[in-house]
């Protein structure tokens, strides 16, 4: 959605990791991104029953969304909503998890294989599978759906 890239333009401090020059900077911009007043992310799959379904390799943006940030804005695709907490976890695994890997540069099963089949491979890239049922603190979090295929 270029938001950092906005954000920046009109002088906030933005941490993004994507726009780190070099592994150190990523790790430090995710540890400041912790502490961020806002933060905006997307999430793997999203269930009709209410369920927010997360699947992530170190876990930085499961922690983010769960606490510290003070508002969570999260952007989904239409094509993330998922009837059932079950379809959302085979949607996170099945889907998410090989297409994140092909993009990280990481080579798991499931990438050549389209499926999970629970793997314990150095090249495992779904160390967390984080559900999101609810928010103690009302109004932290919203949920946007773009009526539109995006992400994954
Ligand atoms: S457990 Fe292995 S095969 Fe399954 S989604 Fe994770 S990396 Fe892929």
């Amino acid at each position: 959605m270029n938001i950092s890239k906005l954000l920046k333009e009109r002088g906030n401090i933005v941490f993004d990791k994507t726009l780190a020059e070099n592994k150190a900077e990523s790790e430090q911009v995710k540890k400041k991104s912790l502490l961020a007043d806002w933060y905006i992310t997307g999430t793997n799959a999203v269930s009709k029953e209410g369920h927010i379904v997360n699947i992530d390799h170190s876990g930085n943006r499961a922690a983010a969304m769960i606490y510290g940030p003070d508002n969570v804005i999260i952007v989904i695709g239409r094509n993330k909503i998922c009837g059932t907490l079950d379809d959302a976890v085979k949607r996170a695994r099945n889907i998410s998890a090989p297409m994140n890997a092909r993009r990280a540069g990481y080579n798991p099963p499931c990438l050549q294989l389209n499926r999970c089949i629970d793997c314990k491979s150095d090249e495992r890239v779904c160390f967390n599978l984080v559900i999101i049922e609810g928010q103690f603190v009302k109004d932290r979090m919203k949920l946007f759906i773009v009526d539109e295929e995006a992400g994954f």
